[in-house]
């Protein structure tokens, strides 16, 4: 006795409550039973699908993989075995297809296996996944694009950056250039004003004095002044030589003439010279037996370099003390070095001694401009040689300069 083709009325009253559609199918894969819902989804009027094959609900094409599934069930029916959510396609009565999912329970009654199939049209959830996978794919066009678009911008923002700091470093540099000139603007101006101020009163009380000395008996006096307005006239003129010096030089237009000169002819005037500026108990020691060396150099800026570094060793030694010239005739150079014991420059000074204006913190009670060493280093870098020294505070310093001579005679 069949119990589903008996007595449907069981099946009804269990099937009905579900949402899903529900179909019995016996052994011989024929539907004994099919519920509301299932009527409805596969459009066939109540009681129609009932005795009709079980693939009567699928096309054709899936047949054979559906009978691979339904097989091993009614082999065994009380296996247990459950297939769920298998999905495969519908077929409507109207033979259009639809997606559906289906879940597989065997089981037997009095002896008889059956197939519970348990069925959910999925059209509108595959609609609706179809629906998001166009949006997930649309999306992530989109967030390709925007990817590619986001990329350009930042190598652009990099770009406007770098461009924007480079921008910012020239603004600076120039600022920092503005504000030095400024500053040695400030500097040239105020020693200008000391460096001339001084020598101008001394000129001026000078020469009030010299007027007032009217007798014949005052020349004496009247000489005294006028031998310091001379000094401080020939001072004035050795500043405002500087100053041209430096302009020459910025502008490359000084021009050197290099000839043959016997070496002692400057050495003497120029330590005759200095020996005028020494202070009391200081005096300077030199060769005497370079009388037949001739040297090939601009006789002007030896004459100048050893003036000024002779002058700088007087000027920043105390009283009493020595200056030693020395000279090395070498193959190729003459080296001249200028020793003092005087006051020596600070070391954290020593590295700014030769740019224009400077002054070490120990010298500003001393006159000076702060000029000579530069004028100095750039003749001798324009003529190929060197400056250079060596510096104690309070011991003193050795000034070594070096110049190129083609030509020289040796005693
Ligand atoms: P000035 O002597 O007119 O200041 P210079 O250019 O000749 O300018 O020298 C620059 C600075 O170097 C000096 O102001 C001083 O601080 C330092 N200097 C140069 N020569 C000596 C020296 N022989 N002893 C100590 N300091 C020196």
């Amino acid at each position: 006795m069949r119990v589903f083709e008996k007595n449907s009325n069981i099946f009804k009253l269990l099937s009905e409550a579900v949402s899903e559609g529900v179909v019995v199918v016996n052994q011989e894969q024929l539907i004994v039973a099919a519920n509301k819902q299932v009527n409805s989804m596969f459009g066939y009027e109540k009681d129609e699908l009932l005795g009709n094959l079980a693939l009567t609900l699928i096309p054709e094409t899936f047949h054979t993989k559906l009978n691979r599934h339904i097989q091993p069930y009614f082999k065994n029916p009380d296996s247990g075995k459950m297939v769920k959510n298998l999905n495969i396609t519908g077929k409507r009565n109207n033979n259009v297809e639809f997606p559906v999912e289906v879940s597989l329970t065997p089981f037997s009654i009095y002896g008889n296996g059956y197939l519970l199939v348990l069925i959910n049209d999925m059209t509108y959830l595959r609609e609706k996944e179809h629906e998001i996978h166009e949006l997930n794919t649309r999306l992530e066009q989109k967030i390709k694009v925007r990817t590619v678009e986001l990329r350009d911008t930042v190598a652009e923002l990099k770009k406007e950056i770098k461009r924007r700091i480079q921008a910012e470093t020239q603004i600076k540099n120039a600022l920092h250039k503005e504000r030095e000139l400024n500053e040695l603007k400030t500097k040239f101006l105020s020693l200008v004003s000391h460096e001339f101020k001084t020598p101008l009163s001394g000129i001026l009380t000078s020469a009030i004095l010299i007027g007032k000395y009217t007798k014949t008996e005052h020349q004496d006096k009247r000489n005294k002044h006028l031998k310091t307005i001379l000094g401080e006239v020939r001072h004035l003129n050795n500043i405002l030589n500087d100053f041209l010096s430096i302009e020459r030089l910025e502008k490359g237009k000084e021009v050197y003439n290099l000839t043959d000169f016997p070496l002692s002819n400057v050495i003497n005037e120029v330590v005759y010279n200095t020996n005028m500026l020494l202070k009391s108990g200081q005096h300077i020691t030199y060769p005497q037996n370079i009388d037949d060396v001739v040297i090939h150099q601009d006789k002007k800026i030896v004459a100048l370099t050893l003036s000024n570094l002779l002058h700088n060793a007087t000027k920043y030694s105390l009283e009493d003390s020595k200056i030693d010239l020395q000279v090395d005739i070498l193959k190729g150079k003459v080296v001249f070095r200028i020793k003092d014991e005087g006051i020596g420059i600070p070391e954290k000074d020593q590295k700014h001694i030769f740019e224009r204006y400077f002054r070490a913190e120990n010298v500003l009670l001393n006159h000076g401009t702060g000029i000579g060493l530069n004028i100095v280093k750039g003749h001798l870098e324009n003529l190929g040689g060197s400056i250079y020294f060596k510096s104690e505070e309070n011991k003193g310093s050795i000034f070594t300069v070096e110049f190129p001579t083609k030509k020289l005679t040796s005693p």
